[in-house]
């Protein structure tokens, strides 16, 4: 990568994922942040990218679709990038190119990636017939699933099959008992699986106490400390042996990630996440960037995989893009993670557990600071590609 400085030095810049970062960087884009002469694309699988702190709402029937989703190709379009519909499946960092699943190779100065993450576990036999909530835009099938499982019961009790016992997990199970409600008067079994024996174990004891209590009005059972040994046709079957019934199993496992990076022989953590340093530059490879939940950060690297981190690194990736670009990477910011963030669990009920350090709370204005956060978000981008 020999790139031209000063401030109108061009290059190109390929960013490969519609993750939280790059949102901020095509932002960066269409406001002139970056060198006049950059040649800039954006490769992402779907148009529609759904913003995951408003998919429970979504699966819960508080929103409807066309409000938890941005527009990639008219966000790129209005930032001056290229929109290319496709996958990255792999990385000559020889060659400095990407290679599409499509078989196109995209040629960059500079490459940045937020493709999040895949799900945990999908080893376990007959997994493919769960509906995963990662990649994000898997999230948008879980609401026509359901409707699905409840058409097809005619009438009998819907079995549910919730596998994961994290933030995401617990609040589509939640949100699929309000969609339920919504869907039908027949009664439905909603079961969380995990297992590991705690609840929200990223989180405090007291949330996991409060989330307890509203699962439990909820009328939301759980199975902890339950491996899933097997997913089949109408049934999750655990390790001890126990089978659940399951007309809808959700597959809301941990993170895992893309075979891509450590494929192609970038620095990766020992799960296979992309080693970067504070300025989200590869430590092996100065043309690569990542963000997000496909990086990890070598000084930080039990920095969770939410989306609030992938958020904070959003305007710093741009600038550090930018820096990089104009042949000043000298000029980089450096990021550091917050130590505790604010989680906000909707609860399907018009209420949110609100979650920071210590405190934990369940309340109707938790769910409206939180409808008021997420909004903002949307409108953020959405604004700036009109
Ligand atoms: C139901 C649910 C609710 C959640 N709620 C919250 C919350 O309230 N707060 C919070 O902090 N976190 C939340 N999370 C976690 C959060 O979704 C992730 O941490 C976050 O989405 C990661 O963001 P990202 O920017 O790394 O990438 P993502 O938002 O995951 O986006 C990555 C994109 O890249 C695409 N991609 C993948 N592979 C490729 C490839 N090879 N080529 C091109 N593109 C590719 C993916 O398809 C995806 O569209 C939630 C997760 C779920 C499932």
């Amino acid at each position: 990568m020999i790139l031209p400085r000063g401030p109108d030095a061009g290059g190109r810049l390929l960013l490969v994922g519609g993750g939280h970062a790059h949102l901020f960087v095509l932002e960066g884009l269409g406001r002139g942040r970056f060198p006049a002469g950059v040649q800039a694309t954006l490769v992402a699988p779907e148009r529609l990218h759904p913003y995951s702190g408003m998919v429970p709402g979504l699966i819960g029937g508080r929103y409807r679709p066309e409000e938890v989703v941005f527009d990639l190709e008219t966000l790129a379009r209005w930032a001056g990038a290229r929109f290319v519909q496709g996958s990255a499946a792999g990385i000559d960092l020889t060659a400095e190119a990407i290679e599409l699943e499509s078989g196109e190779r995209l040629p960059y100065d500079i490459v940045s990636f937020a493709v999040g993450a895949g799900p945990s576990g999908t080893s376990i036999p007959g997994v493919g017939a769960a509906v995963p909530v990662k990649p994000i835009e898997r999230t948008l099938k879980v609401g026509p699933e359901l409707a699905r499982a409840v058409e097809q019961v005619r009438g009998r009790q819907v079995e549910i099959v919730v596998v994961g016992g994290g933030a995401a997990g617990v609040e589509i199970a939640f949100n699929l008992r309000a969609r339920h409600r919504l869907l039908s008067s027949a009664p439905a079994r909603i079961t969380i699986v995990d297992g590991h024996p705690h609840l929200l174990r990223d989180r405090s004891a007291a949330t996991a106490k409060l989330a307890r209590r509203a699962l439990n009005e909820s009328a939301i059972g759980l199975r902890l400390g339950s491996e899933v040994a097997e997913v089949r046709d109408g049934a999750v079957r655990l390790a001890g042996g126990d089978e659940l019934p399951a007309d809808l199993t959700i597959w809301a496992t941990g993170a895992s990630a893309p075979a891509l990076f450590s494929r192609a022989g970038l620095a990766t953590d020992g799960d296979g996440f992309v080693l970067v340093d504070q300025t989200l530059r590869s430590v092996s490879h100065p043309a690569v960037f990542a963000a997000g939940d496909a990086a990890t950060l070598k000084r930080y690297p039990d920095t969770p995989k939410a989306g609030v981190y992938a958020v904070r690194q959003g305007a710093l990736l741009c600038d550090n893009l930018a820096a990089a670009l104009r042949g000043t990477p000298g000029s980089s910011r450096a990021y550091r993670p917050q130590r505790r963030f604010l989680a906000l669990l909707n609860t399907g009920d018009g209420s949110a557990i609100l979650s920071y350090g210590p405190v934990a709370l369940w309340a109707r204005w938790a769910m409206v600071l939180k409808d008021r956060i997420d909004r903002r978000f949307m409108a953020r981008f959405r604004r700036a590609a009109e």
